[in-house]
């Protein structure tokens, strides 16, 4: 069998995962190691991996890094903690859409605000997969969920619009059916040196297709084939009915980031 040179960064005592058959996030996972291996720096003892809570945040136990599995919603307060306490750990946030944006919502906004050092990976599968398909803040409208069983009325936040107003220095989003470009995004959230945000879709058939007639996931993998468009070509002329993919937002302003903006104060105080 041909070994990968990626898959030293599974631990391969954990696998097989237990994503349901046609699920999204391994392909999501996957590309996080192959945007690991892209940059020489980024080794397995420098490199920390923290997730919260939902099939999503499953993918931090298969990956052989130094990794926290932490509470609901909290991953971004723990990584804040372990960048502050050592700011030369890169740290990696995997999280989901309701993980994210509903418990998580207020820290997720204020890690942007401080800018800190972390590339966030919102595996994005619009609905709550884990704890049985209840409607998430990124469920669409009209889409069916078992807390929305005609549709949610509830207006979706744009993840990516969120965290470029809460101050994200890079903001970026791809699908797991463009792979490639999705591991050319979270390499360029790692590289950016200050809070990244990478929204990747992914595809889950159980919860959310099997509500919304979308039980197959190559279908899925096909809308998201059809309906995304490049960053370029969105904005000649930018319709509902497509969604653009690419880097959509990248601070040039250089915006200093919380850990080198707290070893300032460390200074000031005199040092530790
Ligand atoms: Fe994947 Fe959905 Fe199954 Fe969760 S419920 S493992 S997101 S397919």
């Amino acid at each position: 069998m041909v070994e990968r040179s990626y898959e030293k960064f599974f631990r391969q005592n954990r696998l097989p995962h237990l994503w349901c058959p046609g699920c999204g996030n391994g392909i999501a996972m996957k590309a996080i190691v192959q945007a690991i291996e892209k940059i020489p720096e980024l080794n397995q003892d420098n490199t920390v991996i923290v997730s919260g809570i939902g099939c999503s945040s499953r993918a931090s136990g298969y990956m052989d890094f130094d990794t926290l599995h932490t509470a609901h919603g909290r991953a971004i307060p723990f990584a804040t903690g372990i960048k502050l306490a050592n700011p030369k750990l890169n740290v990696i946030v995997i999280t989901g859409d309701g993980d994210c944006t509903a418990i998580g919502g207020n820290h997720f906004i204020h890690g942007c605000r401080r800018n800190i050092d972390l590339t966030v990976v919102l595996f994005n599968n619009n609905i709550y997969g884990m704890t049985g398909g209840q409607a998430s803040p990124m469920t669409p409208l009209g889409k069916k969920a078992t807390t929305a069983p005609y549709g949610s009325i509830d207006r979706p936040f744009n993840a990516c619009h969120l965290a470029e107003a809460a101050g994200a220095t890079y903001v970026a989003r791809s699908t797991a059916y463009h792979v490639q470009h999705l591991v050319t995004m979270i390499t360029g959230g790692i590289k950016n040196h200050g809070f990244s945000f990478i929204e990747a879709m992914v595809q889950c058939p159980t919860a959310y297709g099997r509500k919304n007639k979308m039980t197959d996931p190559a279908k899925m993998l096909e809308w998201m084939k059809d309906t995304a468009q490049m960053k370029n070509v969105w904005d000649k002329n930018p319709t509902d009915e497509k969604f653009p993919i690419g880097v959509l937002y990248q601070s040039t302003a250089g915006e200093i980031d919380y850990s080198s903006a707290y070893e300032k104060v460390i200074e000031m105080a005199g040092g530790i």
